[in-house]
């Protein structure tokens, strides 16, 4: 159960910068580590974050980063960036700049230097050299296809391949000579000498060893042969002094032959590896394989497109570091796997980061000329209104009133329901910051359609309710004379299901939201003139918007729809 969120009901009064507790979700690695340094059985922790070069940071990541580096911070030790690198063929440059990037704009800093596993091609070598010499390893000249076959299967044990009994001089001398790259890719492989009718596969004779013929970002054309991951991740960590080797709930069944490898091997240090649920967010997918796609087939607008899962979407489209993590607080971390974490839950930590730390503004997305008929033509009157209501750091703006207006045309019935509080024929409603309006004629053109209104305005009604009777509505507007155009990007889920990857007889692309982006031109007040890239607003009664980094140059104002206010995940949990 989580903690229900606590009403507001001091709203308007400055909240305190936010607090990670007030949401915080059990986190049994965090429980377990803070029990282990209060009982002296641990001094100080060492984690490490260790992405594959292989695409942009997702959620998931980050709730593996906040976990890591979290840890660390919060018990005084270290993390380590260690890029997993064993895999030269879908690496890239590019990727290790964007990774470092993501983590630097969520407020971490990694310990030290960054680290690469492709650091340790040496010693890894030398350790299999070690296996082979101890008779813990062989050099098997399978076919990958054979091989597979003789792993056998859940119920069956596996066969063990003709080659295993080679004797540690040839072994050592086949080794080398796969190194020097005199063998083709498929041709030969290291295996360890564990147990081919274990019932872990895992330890069924493991590939340490694979030949590739590939360039490698790092390392160059130095080597021919890599290790698996198997073989490079633990003996990693121990070489880097981890304590905790934090990672999700499918190496579970890799830990016997991560802990194998420690005790088989003259490591320096014994890393402990623990397991977590990876999160699963509605509506999204996890997987870089599956985001590399969107991008490969022009599907989205690269990487960074404002609706990709990835962390550098998520801040293009307007979150802000505080809201992953503090997201990632709530989820908390635990062992149960397939829970699906509402997207709600992601909404409502960045609408309530913005709602106290984003300034005020108006923008009409849907304009609508209004006309005060009662105002002389070069009436021009400025109110001054607070940047925030809350936050009289956040300072004043100039709000110009003029004859004409923009309103949204949403907030305009011409035969409205009954309970329809807003603009309509004879109706009267306040502009928001200034007057109480009447609208006293509706313009149509020869198709009948609404081409502007002609409304009066009530002189006598600013700051005050007018005399004898209540104006409800409150709508939003902004002086035609001084308003400046802007583009505003409607963002949406980029899958209509809840589970895009889960459908077995489909492919995840069958369920994307073909209305997941829809551009309006709108107008905006004069504050918004000139916008600094990456600035964020709450544009009042619509929704928060973030400056778009890419497109806001040259005086081009384009902001990107981060949410709407509606807050659907702290209503849930009011209702219980
Ligand atoms: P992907 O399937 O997206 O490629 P991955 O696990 O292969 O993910 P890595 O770059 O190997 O990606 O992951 C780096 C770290 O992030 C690992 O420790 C991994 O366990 C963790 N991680 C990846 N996805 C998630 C997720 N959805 N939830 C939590 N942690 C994750
Ligand atoms: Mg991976």
């Amino acid at each position: 159960m989580r903690p229900p969120v606590t009403p507001r009901t001091n709203r308007g009064s400055l909240r305190q910068p936010m607090s990670v507790d007030s949401h915080s979700a059990p986190n049994f690695i965090r429980n377990q580590v803070r029990e282990e340094i209060e009982a002296g059985r641990q001094d100080t922790i060492v984690t490490r974050f260790p992405p594959e070069p292989n695409g942009f940071l997702h959620i998931g990541h980050a709730k593996s980063i906040c976990l890591n580096f979290g840890l660390a911070e919060q018990f005084g030790g270290q993390c380590h960036l260690r890029f997993d690198d064993t895999n030269p063929a879908k690496e890239e440059q590019a990727y290790i700049d964007a990774i470092k990037a993501d983590i630097a704009w969520l407020g971490f800093e990694w310990n030290g230097a960054v680290r690469y596993a492709s650091d340790y091609f040496d010693q890894l070598y030398a350790w299999a050299q070690h296996l082979v010499r101890e008779g813990k390893a062989y050099v098997d000249d399978l076919s990958p296809d054979e091989i597979r076959e003789y792993r056998g299967t859940l119920t069956e044990p596996g066969t063990p391949s003709p080659y295993r009994d080679r004797s540690p001089e040839e072994n050592l001398d086949l080794l080398e000579r796969m190194r020097q790259g005199e063998f083709a890719e498929g041709e030969k492989v290291l295996r360890a000498k564990i147990d081919m009718a274990a019932s872990n596969i895992n330890m069924r004779d493991p590939i340490l060893y694979r030949v590739r013929h590939a360039r490698h970002h790092q390392t160059g054309d130095k080597w021919k042969i890599y290790p698996s991951y198997d073989f490079t991740h633990g003996q990693s960590d121990a070489i880097e002094g981890v304590t905790h080797s934090l990672c999700t709930l499918e190496f579970e069944d890799h830990r016997p032959l991560y802990e194998w490898f420690l005790d088989n091997l003259p490591v320096p240090s014994k890393p402990r590896q623990i397991e977590f649920a990876r999160l699963n967010l509605a509506h999204t997918v996890t997987s870089k394989r599956k985001l590399k796609l969107l991008v490969d087939q022009g599907l989205v607008d690269g990487w960074d497109d404002p609706r990709m899962p990835t962390i550098s979407g998520m801040r293009r489209r307007g979150y802000t570091p505080a809201s992953l993590r503090k997201f990632c607080e709530m989820i908390g971390v635990t062992r149960a796997d397939g829970g699906m974490v509402d997207i709600a839950m992601l909404y409502h930590a960045i609408r309530s980061d913005l709602e106290d730390n984003a300034p005020r503004a108006m923008c009409v997305l849907k304009p609508l000329k209004v006309v005060l008929t009662n105002l002389p033509e070069d009436h021009r009157e400025t109110f001054e209104v607070a940047g925030h209501p809350a936050r009289d750091d956040m300072g004043v703006r100039q709000l110009p009133l003029t004859r004409e207006i923009w309103i949204d045309q949403d907030d305009f019935m011409e035969e409205p329901p009954k309970k329809f509080f807003r603009l309509a024929p004879g109706k009267e409603v306040r502009l928001r910051n200034a007057y109480v309006i009447r609208c006293d004629e509706v313009i149509k053109d020869a198709q009948g359609e609404v081409q502007e209104l002609h409304c009066s305005v009530d002189l006598d009604t600013l700051g005050k309710n007018p005399e004898g009777r209540k104006v409800k509505g409150v709508i939003h507007w902004v002086s035609a004379a001084d308003a400046v155009p802007v583009e505003v990007r409607l963002y949406d889920n980029l899958f209509q299901v809840e589970a895009p990857d889960r459908d077995r007889d489909g492919d995840f692309l069958e369920h994307l939201n073909p209305e997941s982006l829809r551009i309006v031109e709108g107008y905006a007040e004069p504050s918004l003139a000139e916008v600094e890239p990456e600035s964020r607003y709450q544009f009042e009664r619509v929704g928060y918007f973030c400056a778009d980094r890419h497109a806001c140059q040259d005086g081009k104002r384009v902001f990107n729809r981060t949410v709407g206010l509606k807050d659907g995940w702290a209503k849930a949990q009011k209702k219980g």
